[in-house]
């Protein structure tokens, strides 16, 4: 029985795919090999003029995983990464879940609380780090974890060419008691690799996330997730190895880890890579490359239109196009399509999803909600079945407004060492999304709301409770209630309302000031009011609704 049905315009997408329920259904790295053994000589990764075959990243890993178990590294411990899009990322990746290891991504922006916080949470025994966090971040908060070897890098390794300006202001940087990571891979070259046995449900990755129920949790993602939804990606939007991968999503976050590192392993397509997000640059770089295929969330489509090249663009080769992770104006879709003539097709899915769990079949235009004028979000993806639940948890019929709970290969085992809010979310490997939406009469979906508190900052998500922690520290501050607000940009942002102690005086901008030292750029309160009291309600609940009201 499949999933379409009853929706057999979708059949095509359903007809003949490979299970996830298939015996000898494989973890990544035999999913890589099969890749490698068919295309050896075939770029797997262009980083400004070097490319890496799949041999050669084949290699690399391999030495990488080598000198994790040289130094005694077991299956099942977890390595962190924490630098930005660069090819030494899906080296240590690959190479991590050789050894039999559990891959921690960083978000690059963190700063020492958070780091801190997710090296304790995840402990981790290695990190990955790029020498600039090293020094400004990561050396501060080392003491303390259970970090055994770090291992320090740059952007200016792996590449063979310097755009104008593109590496202005790059040094290399002494990092005191690390080893770098180029060396520590040649050492290890010549070393044989562990021998280790994966299984698809052993978990591949620690994703974290504020998630439907609260502060930053480690996402189990297995190794079935991530082949299922490589597929998922491969098999829908129609990629093989004769597309190039543009990656411009950040690979710490799901999104970037399937759409474009796991999409290049399966399918042997190469992914061009650029350590920093530079508008002008990708635009030149995409068509340069000749790049097919992308994705990456609105907010970076629209820093491309906006670059100083866009006119001259010529997106020629760029059709396969998807956003994810917030919605898409109507308007923005459209000028996109003025702009370079292409459609952005919508993906929605979470990080307990591990990415797509609904997308827009490729070269299809969805509808668009009559209501809030929003695009839909696409179908659920086959194998995977989403149904819009009510408060007493009964299926609502189409056209009516609930919350959608997912089910399917591609939804996480739990989240680390969280037993309780695993059985919150995710009761039975059900995932409960927070996301509130409903499905008209064809099977299209459409998000209208959320149940979670969550902030959506242009696909960065902020957890309230994170920013009013640090907003508790400031000397000054009695109460603290932060909520999302309209961002013509991001389509959210954060601001903060906060009371004052007694006699205490600090204005807005002193506080904003506080917050940005502590935390990662995309999360401090971009205005403050300070109010006589939070509104709450008689049992002290914060009265959200109503702070995002008065705005
Ligand atoms: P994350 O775990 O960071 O991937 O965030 C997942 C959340 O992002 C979802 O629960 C949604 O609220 C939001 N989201 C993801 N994709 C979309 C989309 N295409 N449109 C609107 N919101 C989205």
């Amino acid at each position: 029985m499949s999933v379409y049905d009853d929706k057999p315009w979708l059949a095509r997408y359903d007809a003949g795919r490979p299970r996830s329920a298939e015996p000898g259904f494989p973890d990544i790295v035999s999913m890589f090999r099969a890749t490698v053994a068919r295309d050896p000589g075939g770029d797997a990764i262009r980083y400004f003029g070097r490319s890496i075959t799949f041999a050669e990243l084949d290699e690399l890993a391999d030495a990488f995983a080598a000198g994790l178990a040289a130094d005694g590294f077991r299956p099942g411990e977890r390595v962190a990464i924490y630098v930005q899009n660069i090819p030494q990322f899906v080296i240590a990746q690959l190479g991590t879940w050789k050894a039999g290891g559990i891959a921690v991504s960083v978000n690059p922006m963190y700063k020492e609380r958070e780091l801190a916080e997710l090296l304790r949470d995840s402990g981790a025994t290695v990190l990955v780090c790029l020498e600039s966090l090293h020094r400004d971040v990561a050396a501060a908060v080392l003491p303390g974890t259970a970090v055994r070897r770090v291992l320090t890098t740059s952007e200016l390794d792996l590449r063979a060419r310097d755009e104008p300006g593109v590496f202005a202001g790059i040094e290399r940087i002494d990092c005191p008691g690390t080893t770098d990571l180029v060396a520590f891979l040649d050492q290890h070259r010549a070393t044989a690799p562990p021998t280790v046995e994966l299984r698809p449900d052993d978990v591949a990755l620690l994703t974290y996330t504020s998630g439907t129920t609260g502060p930053p949790k480690g996402a189990m993602t297995t190794h079935r997730n991530v082949v299922f939804n490589a597929r998922t990606y491969r098999d829908w939007i129609g990629l093989g190895s004769d597309d190039v991968v543009l990656g411009i999503a950040p690979l710490f976050h799901i999104t970037g880890l399937i759409g474009h590192i796991a999409v290049a392993l399966l399918t042997g397509a190469p992914l061009v890579l650029m350590y920093r997000l530079d508008p002008a640059l990708t635009l030149d770089t995409a068509e340069a490359e000749r790049a097919t295929f992308t994705v990456g969330s609105i907010t970076v489509f629209i820093a491309l239109m906006n670059a100083p090249n866009a006119e001259q663009a010529k997106l020629v080769s760029l059709t396969k196009i998807y956003s994810g992770g917030a919605p898409i104006p109507p308007s923005t879709l459209k000028a996109f399509q003025d702009a370079f003539g292409h459609y952005i097709h919508n993906i929605y899915g979470l990080t307990e999803t591990t990415s797509p769990s609904h997308a827009v079949p490729l070269h299809t235009e969805a509808p668009v909600d009559p209501a809030s004028g929003m695009v839909s979000v696409g179908v659920p993806v086959y194998d995977t079945v989403v149904r819009v639940v009510g408060e007493d948890g009964d299926d609502l019929p189409a056209g009516e407004v609930g919350e959608l709970v997912t089910e399917g290969p591609q939804v996480i085992a739990g989240y680390w060492n969280k037993p309780d809010e695993t059985t919150k979310a995710l009761p039975g490997g059900v995932l409960h999304t927070g996301d509130v939406g409903y499905m008209d009469e064809q099977g299209w979906f459409y998000l209208v709301d959320r149940k979670k508190d969550q902030i959506n900052a242009g696909g960065y998500k902020i957890w309230p409770r994170e920013v009013e922690d640090v907003l508790y520290e400031h000397p000054a501050v009695r109460e603290a209630a932060v909520v999302g607000v309209p961002d013509a940009y991001r389509g959210e942002t954060v601001k903060a309302f906060v009371s004052l102690k007694g006699t205490c005086t600090a204005t807005p901008e002193e506080i904003i000031a506080f917050t940005r030292e502590r935390m990662a750029a995309y999360k401090y309160p971009r205005t403050v009011e300070i109010l006589d009291e939070i509104p709450k309600t008689v049992s002290g609940k914060i009265l959200r609704r109503r702070l995002r009201d008065r705005d």
